[in-house]
């Protein structure tokens, strides 16, 4: 969530209020860089974790109340942040926001922290189909379903029955999947919703097939994309179904091309990636813009980010 307001940060007793709401749990001045996966950014002033809804609701109604610039952060595997860092409030959901139940019915109810990764195993494991599209991708629940995540000709939309999240007012609402204007890497959530929980509908299958389905994914991924390095997954939107970002990016000639310590990886060049950790936010940022302008002045193609920029 990403809402302007000032001034940044609030006064002292504002943020004894939101540290008296989370029991303590309110940290000042952490670095960006450890807790998103290209690992650069300067420092977030405040990052808040919540481990219920009724603390969630609680400081986000303190913050609005005094007009807070407020973000909310996943597993930080789709974000740049700038090197100055960032003024104002990051909250984050802790682990009681875990947890995963399954239904007699086939139905999921998965709490927005939980790690999609295992989430994705676990309902394999189980012999439930419909996420195998998801293994292999590092993010958060709530962030997966905010970015409405996918790969391999799925989303997190196909399988969705409702969502439910708090708003910047500290109202908890729950949205039948056909409430929203799903697209591609769009949830069309309310703007400054946390997502704090999702329902999904899987189908039971035969579970080796399902798991070989998941393993061929990943052995894809590992195949044609730089894990083992920082990054943040795909930089643009592919433009179209037709035409990929690094079909575009690689016909461009930017293959390698670098800023810094950030690089268009050479296995793929929609990924830019840190492999020393040397880069800055900058590095990345000013090596966005120039495939931006190589796209478009060498292809006349338009691309548009799909990594979240906070400044
Ligand atoms: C190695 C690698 C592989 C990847 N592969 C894929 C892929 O195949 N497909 C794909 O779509 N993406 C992929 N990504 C990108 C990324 O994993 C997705 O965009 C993912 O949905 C981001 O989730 P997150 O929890 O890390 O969110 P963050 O990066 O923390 O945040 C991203 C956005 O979501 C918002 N957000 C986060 N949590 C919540 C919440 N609880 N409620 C509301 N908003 C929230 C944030 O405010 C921000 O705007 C990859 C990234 C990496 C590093």
């Amino acid at each position: 969530m990403e809402n302007n307001a000032a001034p940044a940060g609030g006064g002292a007793s504002l943020v004894k209020a939101v540290f008296a709401s989370v029991n303590g749990r309110l940290r000042e001045g952490v670095p960006a860089s450890g807790v998103t996966t290209l690992s650069v950014g300067g420092p977030i002033q405040y990052l808040v974790t919540v481990e219920s809804v009724a603390e969630l609701q609680a400081v986000m109604r303190l913050l609005s109340s005094e007009e807070q610039r407020m973000y909310v952060l996943g597993h930080g595997s789709n974000l740049l942040v700038a090197d100055a860092g960032l003024a104002g409030w990051v909250l984050r959901l802790g682990s009681a926001f875990k947890g995963v139940e399954c239904s007699a019915q086939g139905e999921w109810l998965v709490g927005g922290a939980a790690p999609l990764m295992a989430l994705a195993r676990q309902v394999s494991d189980q012999g439930f189909s419909g996420l195998e599209f998801a293994a292999g991708i590092p993010a958060s629940l709530g962030g997966s379903v905010f970015m409405n995540a996918g790969a391999h000709r799925g989303e997190i939309a196909d399988r969705l029955v409702s969502v439910t999240g708090v708003l910047p007012d500290g109202e908890l609402v729950t949205w039948r999947r056909d409430e929203l204007p799903w697209k591609y890497r769009s949830s069309g959530l309310p703007a400054g919703v946390v997502v704090t929980a999702a329902k999904f509908q899987l189908v039971e299958g035969d579970r080796a097939e399902i798991s070989r389905r998941c393993t061929e994914n990943l052995t894809y991924r590992r195949s044609t994309q730089p894990l083992t390095v920082p990054s943040a997954g795909s930089v643009f939107k592919n433009p179209s179904p037709e035409m990929s970002a690094g079909r575009v990016l690689e016909d461009a000639g930017l293959k390698g091309a670098s800023i810094g310590g950030a690089i268009v990886s050479p296995m793929h060049a929609n990924w830019i990636v840190n492999p020393e950790k040397k880069a800055s936010a900058s590095d990345v940022a000013r090596l966005i813009e120039m495939c931006q302008h190589q796209a478009r002045d060498r292809l006349g193609v338009f691309l548009e980010p799909e990594v979240r920029m906070w400044k």
